[in-house]
C-alpha cells in the first residue's frame, strides 16, 4: 500500500487548512450576525404586516401617519433607544438593514418614521453631551405622545448651494438670546415637529464656515411658523413644508455645540481667512454644519432607496413568473428574465456600497473617496432604474394605481434629489478622488 498522499488527500488537506485559517481569522464577513438577522426580521414583520397594508391609503391621504408612528413607538421601533440600539452595532450594518426593511414596507411611511433621524444626527454629531441628553429624547416624545423632529437647512434660493443661505442668527447679548430670521424650504416634518434644528448664518464673511445649527423647539420659541405644505410626486405620507423664522428667539445655549465651541470655531475660521488674505490667496469658505450632517446620513439614505428597489424587484419577479402571454410566462422571454437578472445585480451592488460606507462611517474611517456619496448616488440611481423597469414588466398594471409599482417609482425619484442631488454627489466624489476643487 502506498504511503504517498493522493491528489484527493492533498486537496482535502488544503481545504482543511483554508477552513482552519478562516476559523482563526474570520474578521471579514458579509454575513449578518444573529443579532442583525433578528432585528432585520423583526422590522420586516412590522413593514409587511403594518406598513404595506397601509401604504396606499396614506399615499392617497397625503397626511402624516401618526397612528403608525405611534404603533412603531409602542413596539420600541420608534424612539431614541431604538435608534441608539441600531447605531450601537459596531459593524455599522444594523441601521442600513433596518432602513432597507422599513422602506421595503413603504417609503412615505418609512420617512415619516425615520425623518426625525436627520435632526437627531445633527444633534448627535454636533451637540454637547448635555444637549444630546436633553434634546434627542424630545425629538421622539413618548409612545403615548409621539413627536417628530425636523432638520431645516434648505431655503428657496439655497438648495445645492448652501453658501447662498440667507437665514441669520444674531446674538442679543443683553438678553442672552439668539434672534433668528429667515425662511426654510422643503423641511421634512417642518412645522409639525417640536424640535427643529435650524441652520443659520452667524458670520456671513466666513461663508459656510460662518454657519451654525440651532435647536428651535416649536413648543417654546415664538416666531417659528409653518409655511406652505408641499404637495409632492412621491413620499406623500411624509410631511414636507416651508418654515418661517420671524424674530424667533432661543436661549444662547441652544446653539449646537455650545457658545464656547462656536466662538472657537469662528475664531479659527477668521484666522484661516486672514492668513489666506495675507498670502494673497482665495480663501475657502466651504465645509459646514449641513454638509457634516448629510455626510453622516448618506449611507442610511442609500439604504432607504435600496428598500424601494427591492420591493419593486420582488414584485416584478413574482408577476413575471405568473403572467402569461403568447402561451408562456413572460419571464420565459430573455428580455424580461435578463432585465430581472440586472435588477437583482444592481440592487446587490448598491447594497455593497451602502454597507461599506456604513461600516466606514461607524468605525471612523474617513471617506477619502467620498464613499458615503458613492453609496447614495448608486442606490438612488438603482432605485429609479429598477422601479421604472418594474413598471415595464407589469405593463399596463405597472402604470395603474391599484398596483404598488407606480408608487414605488414615484417614491424612488427623490433619492436622486434630496440630501444632495445626484449631480452634487458626483461633484463631491470628483473633488475627493482628484483633490481638485472642481466648481
Ligand atoms: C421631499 C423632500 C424632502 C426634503 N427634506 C429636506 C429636509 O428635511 N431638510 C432640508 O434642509 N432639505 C430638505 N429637502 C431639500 C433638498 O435637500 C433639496 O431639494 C436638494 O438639496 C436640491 O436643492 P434644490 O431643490 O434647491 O435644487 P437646486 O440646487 O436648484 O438644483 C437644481 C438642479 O441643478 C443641479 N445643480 C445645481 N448645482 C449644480 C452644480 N454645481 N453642478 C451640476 N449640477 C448642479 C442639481 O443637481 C439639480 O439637478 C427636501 C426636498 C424634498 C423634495
Amino acid at each position: 500500500m502506498s504511503t504517498t498522499p493522493s491528489a484527493a488527500d492533498a486537496a482535502e488537506a488544503a481545504v482543511a487548512a483554508i477552513d482552519n485559517a478562516t476559523a482563526k481569522d474570520g474578521s471579514f464577513s458579509l454575513e449578518l450576525n444573529q443579532d442583525q438577522k433578528d432585528v432585520r426580521d423583526w422590522v420586516h414583520g412590522f413593514a409587511a404586516d403594518v406598513m404595506r397594508p397601509a401604504a396606499h391609503e396614506w399615499d392617497e391621504r397625503e397626511k402624516t401617519p401618526w397612528p403608525i408612528i405611534q404603533e412603531a413607538a409602542k413596539i420600541g421601533l420608534y424612539g431614541y433607544e431604538a435608534l441608539g440600539q441600531f447605531y450601537a452595532d459596531p459593524t455599522g450594518l444594523t441601521l442600513p438593514v433596518v432602513s432597507e426593511e422599513l422602506f421595503w414596507g413603504d417609503a412615505g411611511i418609512g420617512l415619516a418614521i425615520l425623518g426625525t433621524s436627520l435632526a437627531v444626527a445633527a444633534i448627535f454629531g454636533q451637540g454637547t453631551g448635555e444637549q444630546i441628553g436633553e434634546w434627542i429624547p424630545r425629538c421622539f416624545g413618548t409612545p403615548d405622545d409621539v413627536k417628530v423632529a425636523a432638520f431645516c437647512s434648505s431655503e428657496p434660493n439655497a438648495g445645492s448651494d448652501v453658501s447662498a443661505m440667507r437665514t441669520t442668527a444674531k446674538l442679543d447679548e443683553a438678553k442672552g438670546e439668539w434672534v433668528i430670521n429667515g425662511q426654510k424650504a422643503w423641511a421634512t416634518n417642518g412645522g409639525i415637529a417640536d424640535v427643529h434644528v435650524v441652520v443659520a448664518t452667524v458670520d456671513r464673511a466666513l461663508g459656510t464656515r460662518g454657519q451654525a445649527a440651532f435647536i428651535v423647539p416649536m413648543s417654546e420659541a415664538k416666531g417659528i411658523t409653518e409655511g406652505t405644505k408641499v404637495s409632492k410626486h412621491g413620499l406623500r405620507a411624509s410631511h414636507t413644508a416651508d418654515v418661517f423664522l420671524d424674530d424667533c428667539r432661543v436661549p444662547a445655549g441652544y446653539v449646537l455645540g455650545g457658545m464656547e465651541k462656536l466662538e472657537e470655531r469662528l475664531a479659527r475660521a477668521r484666522e484661516r481667512v486672514a492668513q489666506r488674505e495675507r498670502e494673497g490667496g482665495k480663501h475657502s469658505t466651504r465645509s459646514n454644519v449641513s454638509m457634516a450632517t448629510f455626510e453622516r446620513t448618506r449611507p442610511a439614505v442609500g439604504a432607504q432607496a435600496l428598500g424601494i428597489a427591492r420591493a419593486a424587484y420582488e414584485y416584478a419577479l413574482e408577476y413575471a413568473k405568473e403572467r402569461e402571454q403568447f402561451g408562456r410566462k413572460i419571464i420565459e422571454n430573455q428580455a424580461i428574465a435578463f432585465t430581472l437578472a440586472r435588477m437583482k445585480t444592481e440592487i446587490d451592488a448598491a447594497r455593497l456600497l451602502v454597507w461599506r460606507a456604513s461600516w466606514m462611517g461607524r468605525n471612523g474611517i474617513p471617506f477619502e473617496n467620498a464613499e458615503g456619496s458613492m453609496s447614495k448616488l448608486k442606490a438612488g440611481e438603482v432605485a429609479v432604474w429598477v422601479t421604472e423597469r418594474a413598471i415595464q414588466i407589469l405593463g399596463g398594471n405597472g402604470y395603474a394605481r391599484e398596483f404598488p409599482v407606480e408608487r414605488w417609482h414615484r417614491d424612488a425619484k427623490i433619492y436622486d434629489i434630496f440630501e444632495g442631488t445626484a449631480e452634487i454627489q458626483q461633484l463631491v466624489i470628483a473633488r475627493a478622488i482628484s483633490g481638485i476643487h472642481i466648481p
